[in-house]
């Protein structure tokens, strides 16, 4: 595929760009490429440009292409295959058996799912959890759209989160959000702002095993989220083009 390994690179020197502006290490952030809806093969050009994560958002693409990659490459590859779209309970065992870490965990039920499977594989998944912090109807994640005025909005994060962390094989290791669709970049930065303040005021209140990362930005607005203190990115269309 033609291009691929330089779009990788301008997307990584935007990446360092953004760190830059910030104050921040860019080793910091993890650059997830976005595969979903393209063949494995392209998986394998993206490995060969030195590409190692790699996100799908449905369960069936990442059960199809991580065998894949892995007949191709071993087991021992070095990918690290990450889970970003919201979840139907009855494919929980796909991520459970495939996913390494899952960025969409948005009801305790799917957590409840996905834990049952992994006591039956002998896995551990970090999940981040999705929160709704711009208060579109049509998003999901957590309700969290007016959390610095509501506190039931944050008693119930705080204590779904427990919950997720006690339900065994389930590692919660940050929040996962999208900004609002074509809205004003001022908006978007300030949803991503509220995100890390919403992690922060988390993390004073329940134990992790790590401290609480942030899965925000893509394509259009990754700069904003690592300005903003995104800790993992998730880039489709600027290092593969738009999906066919
Ligand atoms: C598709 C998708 C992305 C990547 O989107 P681009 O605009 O192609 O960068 C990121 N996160 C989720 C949850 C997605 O479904």
């Amino acid at each position: 595929m033609q291009g691929l390994a330089e779009r990788y690179t301008a997307v990584r020197q935007r990446i360092q760009h953004a760190s830059k502006r910030a104050g921040r290490d860019p080793a910091e952030i993890t650059l997830v490429a976005v595969t979903k809806t393209w063949p494995a093969q392209v998986i394998l050009d993206a490995y060969e440009a030195g590409m190692r994560h790699f996100g799908e958002n449905r369960a069936e693409e990442l059960a199809e292409k991580r065998p894949f990659l892995e007949k191709q490459l071993g087991t021992d590859s070095g990918i690290v295959w990450h889970a970003i779209g919201n979840l139907q309970s009855r494919k929980a065992k796909i991520i459970a058996d495939q996913a390494d870490l899952f960025h969409a965990l948005d009801r305790l039920k799917i957590g409840n799912k996905v834990s049952a499977q992994l006591k039956v594989n002998g896995r551990q998944l970090p999940v981040f959890l999705e929160v709704n912090v711009s208060g579109e109807s049509t998003k999901s994640g957590f309700i969290c759209d007016n959390w610095e005025k509501d506190a039931t909005q944050t008693a119930a994060l705080r204590n779904v989160a427990q919950q997720i962390n006690a339900l065994p094989g389930l590692i919660v290791v940050g929040l996962m959000t999208m900004a609002p669709w074509g809205a004003p970049e001022a908006e978007i930065r300030s949803v991503f702002r509220r995100t890390t303040r919403l992690a922060r005021t988390l993390q004073a209140d329940i134990e992790t095993a790590v401290p609480l990362q942030l899965s925000m930005g893509m394509t259009d607005d990754f700069e904003i989220a690592i300005e903003e203190g995104a800790t993992h990115v998730r880039v489709g269309r600027a290092i593969f083009g738009d999906r066919q």
